[in-house]
């Protein structure tokens, strides 16, 4: 039997990305390769990227720059680019870097095996279609290998939101959904594994529609699967949040106080601009409903600071929807362009602008963000511990609100559900005793 082939995944951007690196892992498997941290090592390296931030392409055009090294000294080693930026680069990759082999967008990854079949006939390949069938039920499924507590778990992909700012309508294309059985079939693969909590992913996971109850309809059916302790899910659109979702917040035990919810603006005008086809007094409304359903959630959100035509009014809109909402959490970035899409056309704001209110709006974030973790000190809360400390004998994982939390102790081991009673707030994390 010949050696296993090596390789070495670099994953950029989102959760969605590393689980399809993941997936694609085991796709290669099929093909003999194991994978490697080393990238020195390996037979083939593939880059699986993401196109959200800004000048995400030249940034692997400069990495794919900098393995030359690598491919002067192995040429027999593969490279091949995936995700996002391979979907909207194509042939240009190839073109601009030829030791470039493979070059594959998110839609077409079940096709690897063949395309490394050629890649190793010494052939290029290239496939960027968005094909009908399922990639993910074409896809080898994943090994009963032992996993870790957790796990992502893809069930839509794709958006047909269109905001003014977004590429994700053109790079992973329209909204699609995978049947729930398929899921939940996954999801108890998944447990018997090892996982005792899972993440629904998609890049607008509430439009999910693989199960005639909607993304409630899948909680309430993942909810009844043995061994499975926690459900989450992200990204959620506030035009998505349906009465059964917000209803299960409030009812299934399983599903975890925790919600992403971006909302981007508190401007309406500039919520107009951007597409997103709600105001702000219908988010506070929404907001409303779901703490009324889930008092104690802990709500985290993204935001865009700059976008064209955002006064400073508007912008004060922004804050003064953070001071009214509150979050334990948030993602916030300074607008920038993204080719093709509408908001890259318009006049755009200085660069000062952006980044000054950039450092207001992380400035208040942070602060909710500390205040909230303080509220938690002597509380008690329920920790899915994942992994050892950085500190001998200390022990890491998971409240029900997404807070690391780490606590002093030999007697938990990794997959184990404690009560924990906080008793420090550092910076990114709560310490706490178990009970
Ligand atoms: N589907 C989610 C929603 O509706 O809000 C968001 C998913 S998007 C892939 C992740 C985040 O990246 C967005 O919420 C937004 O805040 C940020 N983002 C996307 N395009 C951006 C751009 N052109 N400039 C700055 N931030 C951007
Ligand atoms: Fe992008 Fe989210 Fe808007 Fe879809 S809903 S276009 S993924 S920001």
């Amino acid at each position: 039997m010949s050696a296993p082939k090596k390789l070495f995944i670099k994953t950029y951007g989102c959760q969605m990305n590393v689980y399809d690196s993941e997936r694609m892992a085991e796709s290669l498997g099929t093909q003999g390769y194991e994978t490697t941290d080393v990238a020195a090592d390996a037979d083939m390296i593939l880059l699986n990227t993401c196109h959200i931030r800004e000048k995400a392409a030249e940034k692997i055009y400069s990495e794919l720059g900098r393995m030359k090294g690598l491919k002067a000294a192995k040429p027999d080693l593969k490279i091949g680019v995936a995700g996002c930026v391979a979907q909207a680069e194509g042939a240009e990759i190839m073109k601009r870097q030829p030791m470039v082999d493979l070059v594959v967008g998110p839609q077409s990854y079940h096709r690897l095996p063949a395309m490394e079949d050629a890649v190793a006939r010494g052939e290029k390949a290239l496939d960027t279609d968005f094909p009908e069938d399922d990639k993910f039920d074409t896809l080898k499924s994943r090994p009963k290998a032992k996993r870790g507590p957790t796990a992502f778990l893809t069930v839509q992909e794709g958006c047909d939101k269109f905001c003014a700012f977004c590429v994700v309508p053109y790079t992973r294309g329209a909204e699609v959904s995978r049947p729930a059985d398929r899921i939940i079939r996954e999801a108890q693969e998944l447990v018997e594994a090892g996982v005792r909590e899972i993440t629904l992913l998609g890049q607008n996971v509430n439009a999910y529609h693989g199960h005639d109850g909607g993304l409630a309809g899948l909680i309430w059916a993942l909810d009844k699967v043995d061994g499975l302790e926690r459900i989450r899910f992200t990204t959620s659109h506030p035009n998505d949040m349906d009465d059964a979702l917000i209803d299960a917040h409030g009812t299934c035990d399983k599903l975890m106080p925790y919600l992403h919810l971006p909302v981007q603006s508190g401007s309406d005008k500039i919520l107009k601009a951007m597409n997103r086809k709600h105001t702000r007094d219908q988010y506070f409304k929404l907001m409303e409903r779901i703490r009324g359903a889930r008092p104690d959630l802990l709500l985290s959100g993204d935001f865009i600071v700059g976008f064209p035509g955002e006064t400073e009014e508007d912008f004060e809109d922004t804050m003064d929807l953070v001071r009214t909402v509150r979050y334990g959490q948030a993602y916030s970035f300074k607008y920038s362009t993204r080719p093709g899409t509408p908001a890259a056309e318009r006049e755009q704001l200085d660069e000062d602008v952006k980044l000054e209110r950039l450092h207001r709006l992380q400035a208040l974030l942070g602060e909710q963000q500390r205040e909230i973790q303080d509220e938690m000190i002597g509380r008690t809360v329920k920790v899915l511990f994942e992994k050892k400390g950085r500190e001998t004998g200390q022990m890491i994982g998971k409240s029900e609100y997404l807070h690391a939390v780490f606590a002093d102790t030999t007697d938990v081991q990794i997959g184990d559900l404690r009560d924990v009673r906080i008793v420090k707030s550092e910076r990114n994390s709560l310490g706490g005793e178990i009970c």
